[in-house]
């Protein structure tokens, strides 16, 4: 099993996003570095939720905001670790729509619960899998940390 690590900063961050847009879903891009056993992720991107028609249960980054988010990045020299949404009264479980429309191969997935507006549970599951066909979500670990071991680099 994978482990997502995020700094505790990051995971309060999405999870807050989550209870602001309820009860609407939020979304938006994590970034970090990938390590043997998972993603280190190091920030979290809000993006807008273009799922005008149906926000409460859709999510859906646009298409020219994730390429100025994968350039912001870039530039960072991070890489897209993954994605996060909120799931308004429901559980921090993918749905099929959620699978169908998970594309990015060895990318994390974070699902908040957002329960009556408060944060619940908060979930990441790995897409796993080669190819489109092979593609599969795994439940993944997530570790929240205090304070960044890289910090102390003083780097
Ligand atoms: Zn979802």
């Amino acid at each position: 099993m994978s482990t997502l690590r995020l700094p505790q900063a990051v995971y309060d961050q999405i999870r807050a996003h989550g209870e602001q847009t309820y009860p609407h879903e939020c979304c938006g891009a994590l970034l970090g570095r990938s390590t043997p056993d998972g993603w280190q992720v190091h920030s979290a991107v809000a993006a807008g939720n273009t799922r005008t028609d149906s926000a409460h249960n859709r999510y859906q980054i646009a298409p020219l905001e994730l390429v100025r988010i994968e350039r912001g990045a870039r530039r960072q020299g991070l890489d897209i670790a993954g994605f996060y949404h909120s799931h308004p009264d429901h559980p921090a479980q993918w749905s099929t729509t959620d699978f169908a429309e998970a594309h990015w191969l060895g990318c994390s997935y974070v699902i908040t619960e957002v329960a009556y507006g408060k944060a619940a549970v908060t979930n990441s599951f790995l897409l796993a899998g080669a190819t489109e066909e092979d593609k599969h979500f795994e439940p993944e670990a997530i570790q929240v940390a205090e304070r960044q071991r890289e910090a102390s680099r003083n780097s």
